[in-house]
């Protein structure tokens, strides 16, 4: 696939008011709306929602570094009790778009969709496409485990009810289950302390 990057789309930047002086710099703000799939299952940016960019373009050798931060809303759900959550996103980022080589016309060409697949990123016509570096620096400062809260308790095993909600919730059958085969439980061991030491003192393994 040979797609030429859009100078219109708000993710493809313009490097050609930088130069190409090593050490020249530019810092650019743009608010795009987020692209599709910008996130994991279980927590991301919606799409459209507003991404606020600040980048810093720096002319070097071999292309343009870009630093940048990315801030936007994030909307997702608690892994334990399931009630959506939203976060604010702060994702760092720092990507070197290589200056196509003059004579490695076809290198460059390669270079469009399947850029992802490589390690090195090119500008194309002094432009770099951000999308792919974005992506990946959101995905790596999302939680894997989002939570409304660290100490979330979840939903109870038995009926499913939010425990955060009803913290003092139980099950009368259950309990009284359990109590009997806890007290069951005890009187079993109380019944093995009674005699096990006696029975253990008659073994000459023990001293
Ligand atoms: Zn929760
Ligand atoms: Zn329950």
């Amino acid at each position: 696939m040979n797609a030429r990057l859009d100078h219109r789309a708000p993710l493809v930047f313009d490097t050609r008011e930088l130069g190409r002086r090593p050490g020249a710099l530019k810092r650019v703000s743009r608010s795009v709306a987020a692209p599709k799939d910008l996130g994991i299952e279980v927590i991301g940016v919606r799409e459209g929602a507003t991404v606020e960019l600040e980048l810093r373009l720096e002319s070097v050798m071999e292309g343009v570094l870009v630093t940048g931060t990315a801030r936007a809303p994030l909307t997702g759900e608690c892994v334990r009790c399931l009630e959506p959550l939203e976060r604010e996103l702060e994702a760092d980022f720092q990507e070197m778009y290589s200056y196509p080589d003059a004579d490695d016309r076809s290198r460059e060409a390669d270079t469009g969709d399947d850029a992802e697949e490589e390690d090195t990123l090119f500008l194309e016509a002094d432009l770099f496409d951000l999308e792919p570096v974005l992506r990946d620096a959101v995905v790596l400062s999302l939680p894997l485990q989002p939570v409304c809260r660290e100490d979330c308790p979840g939903l109870c095993a038995d009926c499913g009810a939010r425990l955060a909600d009803d913290p003092d919730h139980h099950h009368e059958a259950v309990d009284i289950r359990w109590a009997a085969l806890q007290g069951l439980a005890e009187s079993i061991q109380d019944g093995e302390k009674d005699n096990a030491p006696r029975q253990r003192g008659d073994d000459p393994q023990e001293k």
